[in-house]
């Protein structure tokens, strides 16, 4: 049967303006993204932050409030209204996109009142140890939601729905301050001894108001959006049994296929498979290991070990449950998790998510718009003619090359039921070169020819499909059938 790749989209970066268009450019968008071949959008957060029309979205005052109330200074969140971010969603599935919404429920921010709180100190770098005895602090942690005055939900929160916050105006100091009676969930990533407190007011998930809450929540999300899915952002900081009870319950009411996928930010693979098996991979994760060596290659001058790449990954790990991606909001410069892939290398990196037979890529708006922030220009180009690869050639059986410290590659074979499909990748971190490799039956005796543009004479495959492929040095070429339909 023939069926089309799956390419996810995260559709924002960091640094996209205030009040910036983006639900109603998404209703533009929607048909030349499905030209493209991208067949899920990962949107932001769509409730209002704590900076009202300046908020990522990341930092959530009211998970209620799409763009509906006028809260934190505005009605409107920085991507638009709730009309118009469901008329974005309408638009997408018009086109037969999937809508994956960005849910943050670790933590809050921009409470309406302080509160008189009894908390202990936290050593930052082992979070099990309390630092002297406990005292009152005073603290943002009362959260009234007057400007949405009860609608959907009279649920409200208060220092009981808490673990912890990260400052105190008695003393005026930026501390982790544990509240008395609480205690951070066990079952959380190990770094810093336990790794529950991340940013702002920690939600307390042993609170079962709180749990409540969120059930109820994840069902209202559902019915006044219709999105097909969730990226569940940092797992690693709650408790790890919320979700697998969560989603559990959510997919009982939704149904079996809606799709998840979890942000456990991590170099270490053994991580994320813990996380997969505590939760009998009720959701996929995002491929940070990969991304790391993306990351490690470009920085490494030409003397990462190629043949390694994929070692300990996700995708080679889990692959399945991997989405890969060479950068997201977060890694960007100037970023929590900043971990820039330098843009030498990321046509290779994106060749390594785009063209591989397992995990499904994630292609990062800030790659393909720019940053003009940062003056980080858009691989619009590039990424384009990637796209279309993807979509019509990069299919059928799959052959490693991984064979050299420097210069890597594979080839697809091709289908039956996508014309003149199959290719070959090459690519090195160091000096350039060639490899001999081989691309199946369907692309013997071809001339193929490389749509990067890099290398310009073509490659003769003979009657076997055996055929010597060049790179240049610190690049990547795809080899492609040269009077295929698609105009690269
Ligand atoms: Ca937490």
């Amino acid at each position: 049967m023939k069926r089309l790749n799956k390419t996810m989209m995260q559709y924002f970066e960091w640094y996209l303006p205030s009040n910036c268009k983006l639900w109603t450019n998404l209703i533009n968008q929607a048909p030349i993204l499905k030209e493209k071949g991208i067949t899920s959008i990962w949107l932001p957060p769509a409730y209002k932050g704590a900076a009202g029309n300046n908020d990522t979205g990341y930092g959530v005052y009211d998970l209620y409030d799409l763009g509906e109330f006028n809260q934190k200074g505005s009605v409107r969140t920085k991507y638009g209204t709730k009309d118009e971010y469901i008329a974005a969603i309408e638009a997408l599935q018009l086109e037969g996109i999937q809508v994956i919404a960005d849910i943050v429920l670790n933590h809050r921010l921009g409470a309406d009142e302080k509160q008189e709180v009894i908390a202990y100190e936290v050593d930052p770098e082992d979070r099990n140890l309390t630092i002297g005895d406990y005292r009152k602090i005073l603290c943002w942690t009362k959260y009234n939601f007057e400007g949405r005055n009860n609608k959907y939900s009279d649920f409200k929160l208060d220092w009981s729905h808490f673990t912890s916050i990260d400052y105190d105006f008695y003393t005026e100091t930026n501390k982790i301050y544990k509240f008395y009676g609480k205690h951070f969930s066990p079952d959380v990533d190990k770094e810093h001894g336990n790794f529950d407190y991340l940013m702002g007011a920690d939600v307390d998930f042993n609170n079962l108001d709180v749990v409540n809450d969120l059930t109820l929540w994840g069902k209202w999300y559902f019915d006044q959006t219709h999105v097909d899915g969730f990226r569940l952002d940092a797992v690693k900081h709650i408790r790890f049994s919320f979700y697998k009870k969560w989603l559990h319950e959510l997919k009982h009411y939704i149904g079996e296929d809606f799709y998840t996928v979890g942000e456990y930010f991590s170099g270490d693979v053994n991580s994320l498979l813990n996380y997969l098996d505590y939760n009998d991979e009720v959701t996929s994760l995002f491929d940070a290991p990969l991304h790391y060596h993306f990351r490690d290659a470009a920085n490494g001058g030409g003397y990462y070990d190629m043949s390694k790449l994929f070692e300990e990954t996700l995708v080679d790990r889990r692959p399945s449950r991997a989405v890969t991606f060479v950068d997201n909001h977060d890694t960007e410069p100037g970023q929590s998790l900043e971990s820039w892939v330098q843009e030498w290398f990321k046509p290779s990196a994106y060749a390594c998510i785009m063209f591989r037979d397992v995990g499904i890529p994630c292609i990062f708006y800030g790659d393909y718009y720019g940053i003009p922030e940062k003056n980080i220009p858009p691989m619009k180009e590039i990424l384009d003619k990637f796209l279309m690869c993807r979509k019509y050639l990069a299919y059928g059986e799959e052959k490693d090359y991984f064979d050299d410290p420097d210069i890597i590659g594979w080839t697809r074979f091709g289908d039956y039921y996508h014309q003149d499909s199959g290719m070959a990748v090459i690519l090195s971190d160091g000096p350039g070169g060639n490899k001999q490799m081989n691309v199946g039956k369907n692309l013997a005796n071809c001339v193929l020819y490389d749509c990067t543009g890099n290398i310009k004479e073509p490659v003769y495959v003979d009657k076997d499909g055996n055929g010597i492929f060049y790179c240049n040095g610190g690049s990547v070429s795809v080899w492609i059938k040269k009077d295929n339909m698609y105009n690269l």
